[in-house]
């Protein structure tokens, strides 16, 4: 064998993480089919995926713990024997490549493509696997083609409308926001900039249509993190009520619907409140300069309050329009208020004050001494004696109906049905579900976004373009400011068209979907990434989906979480997908933070994960994001617990690396049975030891993912292993570790236990040892639990209910054996002496107590 082929001759014995990581980052670049799916397997799938990043540039150290942790599953079920998927994309589509493109005069293109190949890069550096060969890239024509197509079927069921609509416009992204981006009145981009409302024509999705169902489902979702549905749950705000139409007196035409869920209390109504922005809160303030003034005020109220981010804790304040409704159930008239309380986005807007039953109402009415009417008392035993007078306000269902005309004497919940039957049956009310959630508002005045494929022809109104002519290309060269509406409005070659209904000219849509639209359904696409008859074969899918492990941060708990749960169900409606819901597992990983605050650029504390790589070197670099803190949990970084890692890993280097070349010879002249290692207790104690961290590892994958205590116990081991050598070293005996059969078996499930951690180092050891199957199929290790079972193990003794002392005991010792061995003990016996030993307890393996007086 010629020298340089000899991997014993290019050892070195120092680790030098630079040499190794690229030379394997060189390997891997050759072979572009290492971490593909394979087509028509019979090994069981798992679909591992970390959600895409938008492209800004470069890295951050959050997108890596999250990659770290995708990468290490992907690899460990590589090795236990599954076809995995672990694909990766490009969220592209966005407004910062706008804002790129003012700043930097940089096509919006050209900008995000060298973005993705940038990052790209560093990943490959980071030595994530990914199947590049199904990139998605969702500013491509070749991706959002399938938006529009998406967008024309659901225009075909009556899914996607237009309609004019009181808007959220966030005046600095110059754009429309959806409510979900809306965060405390502001917009989720711009955390200072205040959102105004505006009146436009909008493109909507009908998501709502599906509020039930994605309510339902969520309790099919026992694998998501029980805060990200609670935070669904809240956000489609399902509540049960009845509308009920109250006349303005003396002002015809005039009804004010109130939505309430607890009609049963109408009786003890004593005021309507509307929202400062009810259309007839304006009505009335009309010829009314004080009036408008007023309500003017408490609109900037509401919006202080939403900015604070708490709408419940606001100071509640009111003006009287003094106009009267008239409560339909009593004919009684109440004045009608206007209230910085009251939303407009919530029910109608409007609402009945019943301050004896209602927390807020009762607030607001002792503050402006309005009166407070009891019309529902606790229920007694004895139905004769109903005037017990309850606590104001009295809220709870738990009640019966005083003062409520022919309804008294009924309890609350049958108040409520026959109540609001009685409102249907007199058509002014009907009982109602309203939903927090809102169809999703999609038009974006933006030119980085797929356009949306529609016409408006004067003859034929609203023609949609027809399927072959799919897709719209998005123009390039469009002159981008952030004024003025959408930059697509002044490109004529865009905007001319003909309508493919007549023949006649017709205009194009000019504004381009939300990019939420994107991520909605890009991960059905790293299915088939390549089809360009369809957004995706359905078969293909099929067996890929759903996601088994999907992997993000929270900040997607309502967005995307949720866009993507409708757009999965609006695609098995179609026929298209089979499955209820695109992700089974899903896992939020905490966020990373540097001297108590998040990273960010203001705050100067962003560590690059290339300065690093160029300092550490990757497996390092990851495998602290794993090893920091467990996953779920925000991580404070450290640069010195990088450098520990690195430290780490040079020790384990070390020890494989040095006895490498001895292991053919060795391995040999051994036999590795347990029984042969009993009479070497240096090697069984590592051979416990080794199965118990394969068995700590191997679990902590399976259940909790606590990959922190996963490479700790690896540390444990090379810690007992340096140890063992050590006393070896001493004493030499033929009983020494290293040169104990067992020695190849150490050397080699250590290897594989870094490879999901450090992939890099892992591979390099396994070539060092000579292995010649690929170390990313090479099967997981398995653990004895004979083998890691302890031979002896510690019970506390106490003495009267009181700890004294720990006593070892060979495992699966009987009572009467941990007896005797407790009452040999010095201290023990030192403790008891004189005194009368009245009763022993022993639970096996636990503990042992001694009652004595
Ligand atoms: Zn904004
Ligand atoms: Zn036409």
């Amino acid at each position: 064998m010629p020298p340089d082929e000899n991997p014993t001759l290019i050892r070195e014995d120092r680790y030098d993480a630079q040499r190794i990581e690229t030379k394997w980052f060189a390997r891997w670049q050759q072979d572009a089919s290492l971490y593909a799916a394979e087509p028509n397997s019979t090994k069981p799938k798992y679909y591992v995926l970390e959600m895409l990043p938008y492209p800004s540039g470069v890295l951050h150290m959050g997108h890596v713990r999250n990659y770290a942790i995708g990468d290490a599953l992907a690899r460990y079920m590589w090795m236990n024997g599954y076809n995995v998927l672990h694909p990766m994309g490009w969220d592209s589509f966005g407004l910062p490549a706008e804002n790129a493109a003012i700043a930097n005069h940089t096509p919006p293109r050209e900008w995000t493509l060298r973005n993705i190949a940038n990052m790209k890069a560093q990943m490959k550096r980071l030595g994530f696997a990914y199947d590049w060969s199904r990139e998605v890239t969702t500013c491509l024509p070749e991706y959002y083609r399938w938006n529009q197509w998406f967008f024309l079927k659901l225009y075909e069921k009556g899914l996607a409308y237009r309609k004019k609509s009181r808007v959220n416009w966030c005046p600095k992204c110059a754009t429309v926001l959806a409510n979900e981006q809306v965060v405390n009145g502001c917009c989720w981009r711009h955390e200072d900039t205040l959102v105004e409302q505006r009146e436009l024509e909008q493109w909507f999705l009908r998501i709502t249509q599906y509020a039930e169902e994605l309510l339902r489902d969520l309790d099919k979702l026992a694998d998501w993190p029980e805060k990200v549905r609670t935070m669904q749950r809240n956000w489609i705000g399902r509540s049960e009520g009845t509308l009920v139409d109250f006349k303005l007196d003396g002002v015809p035409d005039s009804t004010i619907t109130v939505f309430t869920t607890r009609v049963d209390t109408i009786y003890g109504a004593t005021s309507i409140q509307l929202a400062p922005q009810h259309p007839l809160a304006a009505r009335l303030a009309k010829n009314n300069d004080l009036l408008r003034g007023q309500i003017e005020q408490l609109i900037a109220e509401q919006r202080k309050a939403r900015e604070v981010g708490d709408i419940g804790a606001i100071e509640k304040h009111g003006v009287n329009t003094h106009h009267f409704a008239v409560n339909p159930y009593n004919g009684e008239r109440v004045p009608v208020w206007v209230a910085n309380y009251i939303l407009m986005d919530y029910g109608t807007g409007a609402i009945m004050s019943v301050p004896a039953h209602d927390e807020r109402d009762h607030e607001f009415a002792s503050k402006y001494n309005l009166p407070i009417p009891i019309v529902i008392v606790p229920r007694t035993a004895d139905p004769e004696e109903t005037s017990v007078e309850p606590l104001l306000p009295f809220t709870t269902f738990d009640g019966t109906l005083v003062n409520s005309g022919a309804f008294n004497g009924l309890d609350c919940e049958e108040a409520i049905q026959q109540m609001t039957a009685h409102a249907e049956q007199n058509g002014f009310g009907k009982a109602t579900v309203t939903f927090r959630l809102k169809d999703w508002g999609i038009s974006r005045q933006r030119y980085w976004g797929t356009p949306i494929p529609m016409l408006y022809c004067e003859k034929d109104g609203i023609v949609p373009v027809p399927e072959k002519n799919l897709p719209v290309i998005l123009p390039e060269n469009v002159d981008i400011t952030l004024t003025g509406g959408s930059p697509l409005g002044r490109v004529p070659e865009f905007v001319n068209t003909t309508c493919p209904k007549c023949g006649g000219p017709a205009r194009r849509e000019t504004d381009t979907m939300d990019t939420f639209v994107d991520s909605s359904w890009y991960f059905y696409r790293y299915t088939d990434a390549h089809n360009d008859r369809e957004p995706f074969d359905p078969k293909t899918a099929g067996y890929w989906f759903p996601i088994d492990q999907y992997i993000g941060g929270v900040e997607h708990a309502i967005l995307h979480l949720i866009y993507s749960r409708f757009w999965t169900k609006f695609m098995r409606d179609m026929g298209w997908v089979k499955n209820d819901e695109p992700v089974e597992r899903l896992f939020t990983q905490g966020m990373i933070i540097k001297g108590g605050a998040k990273m960010s650029k203001s705050v100067g504390n962003i560590v690059s994960p290339d300065e690093m790589i160029a300092r550490y070197g990757a497996d390092s670099t990851r495998m602290y994001t794993l090893f920091a803190t467990a996953p779920d949990r925000e991580l404070d970084w450290q640069d010195e617990g990088v450098e520990g890692i690195q430290r780490f890993l040079s020790r384990v280097y070390r020890l494989v690396a040095r006895t490498a070349p001895l292991e053919t010879q060795l391995a040999a002249s051994l036999p590795a049975q347990p029984e042969k290692l009993q009479a070497q207790p240096e090697a069984r104690h590592i051979q416990r030891k080794l199965h118990q961290t394969i068995k700590r590892v191997s679990d902590d994958f399976q259940g909790r993912w606590h990959f922190n205590t996963s490479i700790a116990a690896i540390m444990e081991l090379v810690n007992e292993l340096y140890a063992a050598e050590e006393r070896v070293a001493r004493a030499p005996s033929p009983a020494g570790v290293a040169q104990s059969a067992l020695w190849p078996e150490v050397q080699r499930n250590l290897t594989l236990l870094l490879a999901p951690f450090a992939p890099h180092l892992a591979h390099e050891l396994w070539e060092m040892l000579g292995e010649k199957e690929s170390l990313l199929r090479a099967p997981w290790p398995k653990y004895d639990p004979a083998l890691a079972k302890e031979d002896e193990i510690e019970i506390p003794v106490q003495i009267n209910g009181k700890l004294r002392c720990l006593i070892v005991v060979p495992v699966d010792s009987s009572k009467e054996v941990i007896q005797e061995h407790a009452l040999a003990d010095q201290k023990i016996k030192a403790a008891i002496s004189g005194k009368q030993l009245v009763k022993v307890i022993v639970v096996p393996g636990k503990l042992i107590n001694l009652v004595v007086r």
